[in-house]
């Protein structure tokens, strides 16, 4: 952006170029006080827009903003976005060849630069830093800031020498940001990089749009899972975190085989193969990559839709920072999580097995278990993730599983009394399932060689499910009642289990609950905006727009239009330059690169309900009862059907397509106004296929019926399925 005579103020820089009118949370407080010259820090959650807290300052100051940031293969993209803006953005590292770096060094002495984005360690070197010397720099931003804490979890050597920075350029304002740090990393952060002086910008940690699920998950995690996607993300992007390479790998072959395109990352992998398969998740849509939890750091795509483990994280703050990668785009997104006694065994031994300083230990031990109770947890999921991050929020969510859903407890003492003698009377030498074999009364060749079928313990416990006894065993783990062994995990009783024992303690645990339901509720209220079906048409014509651009120019779609913006598009139909304008993510620049090209496929595709109507049209609904709760153009195909039109003539008649009408029947079928036989040509076998498989799918009226339509092998179209599936309930009803 070429600054002219006036220096455009920070508002208008975001609605100009970034096509946005308001800031959010503090941004604007931020942007103002590096604009003034003074230092900032900056703790945003991700997606909260830390970006445009130093892309709009490097704007509205005089000469080049320099982003430091750790993650060079992204810079190409961050760059890319910025010029699709209309900026002069570039970066420096170590994948450009010595022509291209001289290129970018010339812009850089020359002026041309808005924006440029370095590598720690070449920023560092003495010929950069006397480049530098040699140009206006409008500020300094110290991405990912985290990195330069050894407490924090991705610790870099290189960020530690960005101190330098106040001394050598004293007068400079420097911003540092980071998505995740608890108090002790913060304070390390502003040490380390001289910012003692700096404004301190602390946002919620929030992510209202992100809906919390945690499970435990038993023996039959996979089919969980793929009951989630189906349900939930049938066509979406997003990410799975595997604890090991060879679950990453197995995760992802199978969700091939069922016809996901799942690519897997993880360490073991070339570079390239790892750098590929990124750049597959970035650019292309729908893809899911499965990863061990080194995947994602900086990954900043917008339409991430869920983030699902397969197994524990870390702690708390990994679990946050991996399930912010979810929903940037502030569309409604999913963390999911299902997790097993094996993951609490094996992240105890881990444990024990560190050798890491007592201290140390004693802290990881301390997240583990905050971490535990999490996922234990029978009241709001969010609640406890902010109170984690020293956070209050008065009142539970409404938006995680035990908001939606809350599962019941039972009093599980007498439960808990019988599991711990259990391990108590065979001397705390077993392990979880040779403990429940007994407590439920199994007889095989080890226990009758042990004798453990003649103890009091052997049998009493007959009333509980193995399944059921690994709940309380697991709770009872993840409370510290009990603990494993690091070798052979056995359990055996700690401090605690005495009073537990003694009675002198009750001991509530999580009724086990049926996930499936929890999830279905929750599909119906969360989804996206749903466009009207002839909208929907004209979305999909955006987005292959979208794809094609994105292809030419070798970008990813969401550089050129976030999701959001597709549908605001195809739900509003903009047709002048100033109607698109006013789409929330579009300024100045997509409007002159591609207001044109996206406002020709809206004329293309004209509302439905506003057609060239034929006038004789008209009466259908005026001389004809009409049903009140339908809209105009349904009541008018109703009422020309029972003229004795049938839907092909109705459809000519209209100029509409016959899969249109027969929507239009569905919408009265579905308030019962109208028989499906009286539209429909079934014969009754081949309705009960289709209803076995809606069922089957899970679907319900008002659901996106593709799976529907792709399972049945595209027998038949929309209009038939909705038709079937609107009369498979009654109003207000479901029918699981
Ligand atoms: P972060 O780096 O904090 O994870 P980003 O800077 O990538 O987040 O911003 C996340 C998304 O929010 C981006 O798509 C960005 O364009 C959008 N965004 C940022 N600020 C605003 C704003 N004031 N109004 C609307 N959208 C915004
Ligand atoms: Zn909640």
């Amino acid at each position: 952006m070429q600054m002219t005579s006036s220096t455009p103020t920070a508002l208008e820089v975001l609605t100009s170029i970034f096509g946005y009118d308001q800031f959010r949370h503090n941004q604007e407080a931020i942007i103002q006080s590096l604009i003034q010259g003074e230092d900032a820090f900056v703790l945003m959650p991700t997606g909260g827009g830390k970006s445009l807290c130093y892309q709009i300052p490097a704007l509205v100051r005089r000469g080049v903003g320099i982003v430091v940031s750790p993650l060079i293969a992204l810079m190409q993209d961050q760059v890319d976005a910025l010029r699709q803006l209309g900026l002069r953005a570039a970066f420096l590292n170590s994948s450009l060849s010595f022509m291209e770096k001289q290129d970018v060094e010339q812009m850089l002495l020359r002026g041309e630069l808005d924006i440029l984005y370095v590598a720690p360690e070449r920023l560092l070197t003495e010929p950069m830093l006397n480049l530098l010397d040699q140009c206006q720099i409008s500020l300094f931003a110290i991405d990912e800031a985290h990195c330069v804490s050894q407490w924090g979890h991705d610790f870099r050597k290189e960020y530690q020498q960005l101190k330098q920075l106040a001394q050598r350029f004293p007068n400079i304002p420097r911003v540092a940001l980071t998505a995740t740090a608890d108090a002790r990393t913060r304070q390390e952060i502003l040490e380390q990089l001289n910012l003692q002086q700096a404004g301190v910008f602390i946002n919620s940690f929030d992510r209202p749009n992100i809906h919390y699920t945690i499970a435990e998950s038993g023996s039959n995690a996979r089919q969980s899972l793929w009951r989630f996607l189906e349900q939930k993300h049938p066509e979406d992007a997003g990410i799975i975190y595997c604890l090991s390479r060879k679950k990453v790998e197995s995760t992802a072959d199978w969700l091939m085989q069922k016809g996901r395109l799942a690519l897997p990352y993880h360490a073991g992998m070339t570079q390239q193969q790892r750098r590929q398969n990124q750049m597959r998740f970035l650019r292309e849509e729908g893809v899911i990559i499965v990863a061990t939890i080194a995947f994602g750091m900086g990954i900043d795509k917008p339409d991430v839709r869920f983030v699902a483990h397969l197994s524990l994280p870390k702690n708390i703050e990994s679990y946050y920072q991996e399930t912010g990668r979810a929903g940037r785009d502030g569309q409604p997104a999913d963390a999911w999580m299902n997790y097993g006694l094996q993951d609490v065994i094996f992240m105890r031994q881990m444990l024990q097995d560190s050798d890491a300083p007592e201290q140390i230990k004693r802290v990881t031990q301390f997240k583990l278990h905050a971490l535990l109770g999490l996922c234990e947890l029978s009241t709001c999921r969010r609640q406890a993730l902010l109170a984690y991050f020293d956070e209050e929020m008065k009142e539970p969510c409404g938006n995680c599983d035990n908001c939606i859903n809350p599962p019941e407890t039972w009093d599980a003492t007498k439960a808990a009394q019988m599991a711990l003698s259990c391990v108590y009377r065979t001397n705390q030498r077993f392990g979880v399932t040779y403990v429940i074999d007994i407590l439920v009364g199994k007889t095989d060749k080890r226990i009758a060689y042990n004798g453990h079928d003649r103890i009091s313990t052997w049998g009493i416990g007959k009333d509980y499910t193995q399944v059921e006894w690994r709940g309380i065993f697991r709770q009872l783990l993840a409370m510290g009642y009990l603990q494993t062994d690091m070798e052979y995990g056995t359990l055996s009783l700690t401090e605690k289990s005495r009073s537990l024992l003694r009675g002198e303690e009750t001991f509530f645990a999580r009724k086990q609950r049926k996930a499936e339901k929890a999830s279905r509720q929750h599909a119906t209220k969360q989804s996206r905006t749903r466009l009207a079906e002839k909208d929907q048409e004209l979305r999909e014509a955006l987005r292959q727009l979208r794809a094609r651009l994105a292809q030419e120019q070798g970008v990813p779609p969401y550089v050129i239009f976030h999701d959001s913006v597709l549908d605001d598009l195809a739900g509003y139909r903009p047709a002048t330059d100033a109607a698109f304008l006013s789409i929330h993510g579009i300024g100045q620049s997509k409007l002159e690169k591609y207001g044109e090209l996206f406002m020709e496929v809206i004329r293309q595709h004209p509302p439905a309900d506003t057609p060239p109507q034929p006038i004789h049209d008209e009466q259908y609904l005026e001389d004809a009862p009409r049903v009140t709760s339908l809209s105009d153009t349904v009541n008018i195909s109703l009422n020309m059907l029972k003229t004795g039109m049938d839907i092909d003539t109705i459809a000519k008649e209209r100029g509409l397509k016959s899969t249109t009408i027969l929507s239009h029947m569905a919408d009265a079928i579905s308030i019962g106004k109208l028989e499906r036989k009286q539209v429909l040509n079934l014969s009754d076998g081949q309705l009960e296929e289709i209803e076995s498989t809606a069922r089957f799918l899970n679907l319900s009226w008002g659901e996106n019926l593709k799976p529907l339509y792709e399972t049945l092998e595209a027998q038949w179209d929309y209009g038939t399925l909705k038709c079937v599936v609107a009369g498979m309930q009654t109003p207000g009803e479901t029918y699981e």
